[in-house]
């Protein structure tokens, strides 16, 4: 770890100008990935902002009828609140299948949503990354890939330089609920939709998100219509607790009359952003629910999916993992 200078912010616009005064500045929250990042060398700030003393620890009803989750509450105080666990049980359901107990008293909202990937060459300082180094090359596409991403892999000339995945589950739960971001920068707030905030890899791995350097999060908006009836968040991972998605599925349903009205299906583990394709999930508008019909959703889900040797099983098992979840949605199978 290399020497860094401590400020703690007591209010979000002191915070903003000074992240905006020192670009080689970061703020720290839970400290939960940050500082592991710090130990590897891989992130290497020269100054900490803590931000935990901000008045963003709150949860609140928002005048379109959904609710305001402040960026520093915790996962654990999300995923327990009364509210969220009625209205949002996805999001509850998500957040719990992530990390641990202590992990989630400490993680905030705000820094789940910025944690970086997990791809093992990544934290190595030692080998080639584009992603921590622009231009070094990608370890993971010819090394062991078995996390890796099977989609939205390629820019736009078709060359891939970084085939990591977002790792957050609570980021797959906001994005089926199409949660937006509220963030403040030096000019002032706006909103980000939670679909445009994380990014493909393209040809600069190294931005995952469309977040500017000064800018703070401060909120996550959650839209009224929490699919609270109809939802299933499933997670597949090597043991049972404290380990990354391979493939996670939240998916959420409103069903009028023994018909679909609406589906929303996000996938986690299979790419640099939680991944949806709005016009694939409208296909399921108007039918009854069934296997079949979840099954070509599937398999139209994964079109255009590609594999890197060890991580090519994911694409048979997100298959599986979306008529599975969809079918706990719907309730065809009891949810496990
Ligand atoms: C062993 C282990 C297992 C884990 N397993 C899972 C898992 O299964 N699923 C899962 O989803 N997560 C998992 N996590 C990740 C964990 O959820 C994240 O580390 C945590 O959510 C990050 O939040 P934090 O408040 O600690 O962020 P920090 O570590 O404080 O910050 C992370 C980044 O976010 C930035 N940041 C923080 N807050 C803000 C803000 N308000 N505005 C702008 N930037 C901000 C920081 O500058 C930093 O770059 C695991 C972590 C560990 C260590
Ligand atoms: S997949 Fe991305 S993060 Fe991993 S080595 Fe390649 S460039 Fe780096």
């Amino acid at each position: 770890m290399t020497n860094f200078d401590y400020t703690r912010a007591d209010g979000v616009t002191n915070a903003v100008s000074e992240r905006a005064s020192e670009h080689t500045a970061k703020f720290i929250a839970g400290g939960t990935n940050l500082i592991d990042l710090m130990k590897e060398n891989v992130e290497r700030p020269t100054r900490l902002i803590d931000i935990n003393r901000l008045p963003l620890a709150t949860i609140a009803e928002t005048e379109g009828g959904g609710l305001r989750l402040g960026a520093l509450m915790t996962n654990a105080d999300t995923a327990y609140d009364k509210q969220v666990s009625k209205r949002y049980p996805l999001l509850s359901q998500a957040i719990l299948a992530g990390a641990s107990a202590q992990l989630r008293n400490m993680a905030t909202d705000g820094g789940n949503l910025m944690q970086r990937t997990r791809c093992y060459y990544f934290y190595d300082v030692a080998t080639p990354c584009n992603k921590r180094e622009p231009g070094s090359g990608c370890s993971a596409l010819v090394g062991f890939n078995r996390i890796h991403a099977i989609l939205g892999t390629e820019a736009p000339d078709r060359s891939i330089h970084c085939i990591a995945t977002h790792p957050s589950d609570m980021c797959v739960a906001l994005a089926a609920l199409e949660a937006v971001v509220r963030v403040t920068g030096s000019y002032g707030e706006r909103t980000i939709p939670f679909a445009e905030f994380h990014r493909l890899p393209g040809n600069t791995p190294h931005i995952d998100n469309t977040l500017q350097d000064d800018e703070l999060i401060t909120a996550i908006d959650l839209p009224a219509n929490g699919f609270s009836k109809n939802y299933s968040y499933l997670k597949l991972r090597d043991r049972t607790s404290y380990a990354f998605a391979l493939v996670s599925v939240a998916a959420a349903l409103e069903l009028e009359d023994g018909r679909i009205k609406d589906a929303r299906i996000a996938l986690g583990g299979v790419s640099h952003k939680p991944w949806r394709r709005p016009e694939v999930e409208a296909t399921l508008a108007g039918k009854i629910p069934s296997k079949a019909e979840f099954q070509s959703v599937a398999d139209a889900l994964l079109e255009g999916a590609q594999g890197f040797g060890h991580n090519t099983f994911k694409i048979e098992l997100a298959k599986r993992a979306i008529v599975r979840a969809l079918s706990q949605a719907a309730k065809l199978k009891p949810a496990s």
